[in-house]
């Protein structure tokens, strides 16, 4: 995840309830796991997976989705036409209708861009918060995060102490991954990662990768006047100087 803010912050106290306000999350789309998997030896990186696809599901019912051929979803796929297999990943992409100034990925490929982050940022830096959120799915940092969030729930340890007995991925448990996912907090090492990923990113797709660094710029001014905005971790000053470190590198 990019940033928070305190509408994101709603979003997860709706998601701690349990149950959305407008009652999307589905039980149907419950995935059968090994309750005796739920431990960091054995949860295998397919239930992790399969977990991600779903909560992006539920994530993709939770928000509204900018129809196709929205001028959002227009501008979106233009800007990742040829990002849909990329560096070994399948990716895919989506706008959600939101004012959270917000993007995030998911470790299944998942990619969400707010469009109140696209109405912010010119095409370029747009294209760098989506390479800096390839990075985290890339470099893994996605799948760690919601594999944690898997071993760490309680929900889930519930299940766990069954013993031997199967466990669905529940509604709520659905719910408690998709605030993980919304409200994720990389450590700093892995922003910094993400940052100079989404530099190589930007170079390799002969787009200027200073646009990385505008984009942190662009952000920093929006939070001058939404106190707390951006609390950002590491601070601003530190990506813009590993951004600038990196990009002498090229
Ligand atoms: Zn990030």
């Amino acid at each position: 995840m990019l940033l928070k803010s305190s509408f994101a912050l709603f979003v997860v106290l709706l998601f701690l309830s349990g149950c959305a306000a407008d009652g999307q999350f589905n039980t149907e789309k419950a995935v059968q796991i090994g309750a005796g998997a739920l431990q960091a030896t054995m949860l295998d990186e397919q239930s992790v997976m399969q977990a991600a696809a779903l909560t992006a599901k539920e994530l993709d019912a939770k928000y509204q989705v900018a129809a196709a051929n929205s001028p959002y979803a227009t501008r979106l796929h233009t800007l990742t036409a040829n990002m849909h297999n990329y560096d070994g990943l399948r990716l895919n992409y989506k706008v959600y209708i939101s004012k959270d100034v917000n993007a995030f990925a998911m470790a299944d490929g998942t990619i969400r861009v707010h469009s109140a982050l696209m109405d912010l940022m010119p095409d370029d830096q747009v294209l760098a918060v989506i390479s800096h959120e390839i990075g985290h799915v890339k470099l893994k940092h996605s799948y760690h995060q919601m594999k944690e969030d898997m071993l760490t729930n309680v929900a889930f340890q519930a299940v766990s102490s069954m013993g031997g007995a199967i466990g669905a991925l529940s509604a709520s448990q659905l719910g408690a991954l998709a605030q993980g996912v919304v409200s994720a907090r990389f450590s700093q090492s892995d922003e910094l990662e993400a940052d100079t990923y989404a530099v190589r990113a930007l170079k390799q797709l002969g787009k200027d990768p200073y646009a990385m660094k505008r984009s942190i710029e662009t952000l920093q001014q929006q939070s001058a006047s939404n106190a707390g905005f951006l609390s950002s971790h590491p601070s601003n000053q530190k990506r813009i100087e590993n951004i600038q470190t990196e990009i002498r590198r090229l």
